[in-house]
């Protein structure tokens, strides 16, 4: 058995300084939680002229944003023909839309503000492990092509190539993906943010949550209180202090990451292109090349915090799994987070009360999803119109038995990974 190790993500922030102040008076808007919502909707509301005052209970990129793979992903779980049955013709061709740029408005944010963000943007695949996977991954290729979306399905030769890893039959391409250094985003739109005049704390979280006349009395743990028109809960899967009916609308599960030490030369053939994998296992691993070189894997975990190094040790198996020729290869660093799931698998955006929005269950696909939602909600926070909304405001309802939720988790991943190991 491994001693345990230091838990800590890879990624790297970088050195541009943030200045961190609290508003002297009444703001429009209160963010709670600096991660991608957050802070891209923070950013979008003071352009849009709205005083606004950042609160995170952390650092900068505390929870999902400053530990996640950084796979840049377009689209939702759900395929394109599912949203529209699940949304009708015109909603739901309009969240296609939207979720169909998702990844266009990160990498355009990143070259129109030379954020200092490491980034490739060379695709996302799909890799199917069985014929069944195959085939799905075919259909969500028919279903974007008829979107015009830039994608393809991958033989079994070319998925050999592009990944280097075994076992593969194909799989599904999508061109318009990429992976980014995820801490150094996070960072850098909390510089911007504040840069175009959001107020920022961190390490003090919110604890009070209170109407006062038609606004909003938002109070800390340190004792500061401010008065706010409206408040943005961005707190997602780390929602258990303020609101607890947002947190029983999610389940939230661990992820867990290891990175390997950065490869040596004759490596070189692992993802030569740079592209982000996910497999096509109901528990899947995800996987990709870190800035300097290192390959990064990250899959579910136990619902409770990590005990020891153990606990990352079925990823280590994967990675045996999927590249053999790494068993001399140090891991270097493992870490963990909460993902937001919700029993439709869609994202929710919720607005309990007048003037108090949330927007929460990513479903692991964050990133594109976060950033892009970011100008839609301020826009909608600053002049009231839903019609801006690309997802419905739906009401904000507890899941039955939520409390039984861990066992239930447990007993659903016990059986996918049996699932799972009967298909190798
Ligand atoms: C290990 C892991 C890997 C992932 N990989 C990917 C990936 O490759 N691609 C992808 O698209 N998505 C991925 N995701 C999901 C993605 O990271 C999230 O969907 C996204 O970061 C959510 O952003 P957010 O701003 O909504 O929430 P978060 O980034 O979680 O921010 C919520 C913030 O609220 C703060 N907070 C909570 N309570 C309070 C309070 N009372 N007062 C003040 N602050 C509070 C928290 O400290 C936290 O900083 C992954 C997630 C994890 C955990």
């Amino acid at each position: 058995m491994q001693p345990p190790l230091p838990v800590s993500p890879v990624w790297q922030r970088p050195a541009s300084p943030i200045a961190c102040r609290f508003a002297e008076s009444d703001v429009d808007l209160v963010v709670v939680g600096a991660g991608y919502q957050g802070l891209s909707t923070a950013l979008h509301a003071a352009r849009a002229g709205l005083s606004v005052q950042i609160i995170e209970a952390g650092d900068i990129g505390a929870g999902a944003s400053g530990v996640n793979g950084g796979q840049v992903i377009p689209g939702l779980k759900q395929d394109p023909e599912t949203l529209i049955s699940l949304f009708g013709e015109d909603a739901g061709k309009r969240l296609l839309r939207f979720a169909s740029k998702t990844a266009d408005v990160v990498y355009d944010l990143i070259a129109r503000e030379e954020l200092d963000v490491e980034h490739v943007r060379s695709g996302w695949i799909q890799a199917a492990h069985t014929e069944a996977a195959l085939q799905a991954a075919g259909q969500r290729n028919r279903q974007w092509r008829a979107q015009g979306a830039d994608v393809a399905l991958l033989n079994q030769a070319e998925i050999a190539l592009l990944t280097g890893a075994e076992g593969y039959r194909g799989g599904f391409l999508d061109r318009r993906a990429g992976v980014v250094n995820p801490l150094a985003f996070v960072h850098e739109l909390a510089r911007i943010a504040t840069e175009a005049g959001a107020n920022l704390v961190t390490h003090d979280a919110v604890t009070s949550l209170s109407r006062d006349g038609t606004s909003w009395r938002v109070g800390t743990q340190s004792g500061r209180s401010l008065r706010a028109k409206k408040v943005l809960v961005a707190t997602n899967a780390y929602s258990d202090r303020i609101l607890p009916d947002l947190a029983r609308s999610l389940v939230w599960l661990h992820s867990f990451q290891i990175a390997t030490e950065p490869l040596p030369a004759g490596f070189d053939f692992i993802l030569p292109s740079g592209q982000a994998v996910s497999d096509s296992r109901r528990i899947l691993v995800y996987y990709r090349r870190s800035p300097d070189g290192r390959l990064v894997l990250g899959g579910r975990g136990p619902m409770r915090p990590p005990r020891s190094a153990e606990d990352w040790a079925h990823l280590e198996r994967a990675l045996q799994r999927l590249y053999p020729m790494l068993s001399g290869i140090a891991i270097t660093h493992r870490w963990f987070g909460r993902v937001a799931m919700t029993p439709d698998h869609l994202p929710h955006l919720h607005e309990p009360e007048p003037g108090l929005l949330m927007v929460a269950g990513c479903q692991g696909r964050g990133i594109g999803l976060m950033v892009s939602l970011g100008d839609p909600l301020a826009q909608y926070l600053a002049h009231g119109d839903p019609g801006v909304l690309p997802l419905p405001i739906s009401p904000l309802r507890g899941i039955p038995l939520h409390r039984f939720r861990r066992i239930g988790v447990a007993a659903h991943v016990a059986w996918y990974r049996l699932l799972d190991g009967l298909e190798r």
